[in-house]
């Protein structure tokens, strides 16, 4: 797995379940051998190395890493959704994102980042 390309770093109040400290975002690109499954199981891998506990839904945690795209693949399953289902609706995601790959199309909506996030 190799970084190709980080965005800046960002810090942005909570999503979702409000009452919580500020998160810290960014996204990178990578270029990895692994199979998307494969991959979700290496980032699970390191969130535990991290040291990631167990919280509630959305509530504060260290580490958080998910796939946001895979290319322009599109996977609809129970463990991994890909596009991540969420992608394209939060602004702390496209605003980093549009960072380093503005001219990524989203594989369902058809529209690049840099549009999604205009249009937010
Ligand atoms: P969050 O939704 O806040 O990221 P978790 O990190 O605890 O919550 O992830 C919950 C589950 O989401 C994981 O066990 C994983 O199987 C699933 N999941 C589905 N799609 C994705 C994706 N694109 N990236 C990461 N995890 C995903
Ligand atoms: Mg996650």
């Amino acid at each position: 797995m190799a970084v190709v390309l980080s965005s800046g770093m960002y810090e942005t109040k909570a999503w979702g379940v409000v009452n919580q400290q500020d998160f810290i975002n960014m996204c990178v690109e990578i270029e990895t051998q692994l199979p998307p499954i494969a991959l979700l199981e290496a980032l699970q891998s390191i969130e535990q190395q991290t040291g990631r506990q167990k919280s509630y839904k959305w509530g504060p945690r260290e580490i958080d890493l998910d796939i946001l795209f895979y290319g322009a693949e599109v996977i609809d399953e129970e463990l991994l959704k890909i596009p991540h289902p969420y992608a394209h609706l939060r602004r702390f995601v496209l605003e980093p994102l549009a960072e380093i790959a503005p001219e990524l199309v989203h594989p369902l909506i058809g529209q690049t980042i840099k549009q999604l996030l205009v249009r937010l």
